[in-house]
């Protein structure tokens, strides 16, 4: 049998399992204390340590990413149109249209895969009044000139900061700019809870306001608001203390893994353009291909020796069959059918990514 055949599978991402014994250690607490859910004494810890951890004020634990865009948007009073980007996950579009807010896209710059400034700037007039970016891949976006323009034109910005854990800008959690970011702690991202996800909100009596919305619209025993159910349990806040211990571990082998990928890679692909690359977090390894021909026999080949990267983000999300507007967006669309994401996990082991480089190294030297 040759070895690929004994070789496991390789994914995107593997979901990071922490010490077993330490999970274990906090289930028997919640054993103990019967505390299962509602704002337990886990999620408080929990939410200190990421405060303290991140270095931000205000973040509030909830059950997942998308409903923490769901949370900021009525939180924020949104009442008009949105502007965000086509190059996200399906999430960021999907969240807003469920809720009955429109979207109108803004195309992204080519070299960061963020959205462009300049586009927002020539979408603006009186029907839109809130911004929803997106730090893609990790990558921060041009944060001063998007507060800029939110405040000469009176906008919300509400950042999609769902890869952005751990990500600063001049020594600051990006998490710090907008008016509130939202993050996923969803079990494939750098940081999880299995299921999970957090706004960190700059106004005190939003956040206070957030804390009602997110337990059905109580207050201190009372219903003022119209509120939703999207509380964070004990054990996903156990999973999240647990894999926030070994974080220093995740961060160290996604830094060395992302820094092989581009010693190795660069001359053959193209990479994302990392503002502030010494404090970027990692998260993904995005490779664009020089035409989607090449990605394909690239992923082909891969997928042959059971390596399965992702063609993410892929399509642009203003292709989306429930998108009814024929508008076109030619970088976030063509950067679409050029991209994969390439393995990137801390246990991924060395001789498994040297494989990857090499197949791929071998189709476009
Ligand atoms: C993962 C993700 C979300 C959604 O988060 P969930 O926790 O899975 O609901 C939203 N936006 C982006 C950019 C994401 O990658």
């Amino acid at each position: 049998m040759a070895i690929d055949e004994l070789s496991t599978t390789i994914n995107v991402v593997e979901p990071y399992l922490p010490n077993y014994e330490n999970y274990l250690h906090y289930v028997s607490k919640i054993y103990d204390s019967k505390w299962l859910t509602n704002n337990g004494p886990l999620v408080n810890k929990l939410e200190k340590e990421l405060e303290n951890y991140l270095g931000v004020k205000n973040l509030l634990l909830v059950s997942n990413g998308t409903v923490a865009i769901q949370l900021a948007l009525k939180l924020l009073n949104c009442r008009k149109n949105i502007i965000t980007t086509p190059f996200s996950f399906v999430a960021t579009t999907s969240a807003p249209l469920w809720d009955g807010y429109n979207v109108k896209y803004a195309d992204i710059d080519k070299d960061t895969f963020n959205i462009s400034t300049k586009q927002i700037e020539s979408l603006l007039d009186e029907t839109v009044d809130t911004l929803l970016p997106v730090h893609v891949f990790g990558n921060p976006c041009n944060v001063l000139e998007i507060d800029r323009i939110a405040t000469k034109n009176n906008l919300k910005v509400i950042y999609d900061a769902a890869h952005a854990f751990g990500t600063k800008v001049n020594g600051n959690s990006v998490l710090k700019y907008g008016d509130i970011s939202t993050i996923s702690f969803h079990a494939t991202k750098l940081f999880h809870s299995v299921e999970g996800g957090a706004l960190v909100i700059n106004d005190d009596a939003l956040y206070k306001k957030a804390k009602s919305l997110i337990n059905f619209g109580y207050d201190s025993g009372n219903i003022n608001d119209i509120g939703i159910n999207a509380k964070m349990s004990e054990f996903h806040a156990a999973m999240g203390l647990c894999v926030l211990e070994e974080i220093q571990y995740i961060n160290e082998s996604r830094k060395k893994i992302y820094n092989k990928y581009l010693c190795d890679l660069s001359k053959n692909i193209i990479t994302q353009k990392i503002n502030n690359f010494e404090e970027y977090n990692y998260s993904y390894f995005p490779a664009i291909f020089k035409n989607e021909h090449v990605l394909l026999t690239v992923l082909r080949e891969l997928n042959n020796h059971k390596i399965n990267p992702r063609r993410y983000f892929h399509p642009s999300l203003n292709k989306l069959p429930y998108i009814t507007s024929d508008i076109t967006m030619p970088i976030s669309e063509n950067i679409s059918e050029r991209i994969l994401c390439l393995p990137i996990y801390p246990n991924l082991r060395e001789s498994e990514q040297e494989k990857i480089i090499n197949i791929i190294n071998n189709i476009l030297n």
